[in-house]
């Protein structure tokens, strides 16, 4: 059974990849399937409503069964902010560098117990029957007051976990263990295990 997964990024392609096999489920990109998924515009408030819109378009382009992913920091003491707005942060053409400095700035009043934080990842899987398989996970931590770290990307290197390293700290499979992207995709192959159970006798999505 093929799912074509709405990325353009390789690394959580081969997450995905990872988590499906064992549930006899390839995962695939449209190039793959010899298709170019449409753009689709992340206009959702929350992370769970911008994984949905990218899967259903995807499921509707591809008429298989379509995963997409929505992930972002929530700073608390900032409202929820930078949130499903993370990627942009800084504008559309910034850094990640930009982006820290930014985040830093905008804290810089803020004492350490007030610079507690979220990593969000949301996973959300529609099917061309319109059922709908998803997940959440997080990774609660704080804000550093200085970049941290050289390992993994975006705002890794400010984001101070319970061990008082940065994410920037620590390997990708130490990252994957407490990571909101690991709790996320974790969860998501139970419900979708649970899912594809109730399914068993049925063809109706393949
Ligand atoms: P997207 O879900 O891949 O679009 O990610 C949105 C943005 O959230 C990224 O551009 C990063 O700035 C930030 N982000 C999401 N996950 C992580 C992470 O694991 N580490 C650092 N930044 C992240």
């Amino acid at each position: 059974m093929k799912f074509i997964v709405a990325t353009r990024n390789y690394k959580k392609l081969k997450e995905l990849s990872r988590i499906l096999k064992p549930l006899g489920i390839e995962a695939v990109t449209d190039a793959e399937l010899g298709i170019k998924l449409c753009e689709v515009e992340e206009t959702g408030s929350t992370f769970e409503e911008n994984a949905f819109l990218k899967a259903a378009a995807a499921c509707r382009q591809a008429g298989i069964p379509a995963i997409a992913d929505d992930s972002g920091l929530e700073v608390d003491a900032l409202g929820g902010a930078p949130g499903v707005h993370s990627a942009r942060y800084a504008g559309e053409n910034a850094s990640d560098a930009d982006r820290n400095l930014k985040l830093l700035a905008e804290m810089a009043h803020l004492p350490e117990d007030e610079r507690t934080a979220r990593f969000v990842s949301a996973i959300c899987c529609v099917f061309p029957n319109g059922d709908l398989v998803s997940a959440r996970g997080e990774c609660r931590g704080k804000i550093g007051y200085e970049p941290i770290g050289d390992n993994g990307f975006g705002y890794d290197p400010l984001f101070i976990v319970s061990s008082g390293l940065s994410y920037a700290q620590l390997s990708a499979d130490e990252k994957d263990v407490i990571s909101h992207r690991g709790n996320a995709l974790r969860l998501f192959a139970v419900n979708l295990q649970r899912y594809l159970e109730t399914k068993k006798d049925s063809t109706e999505f393949y």
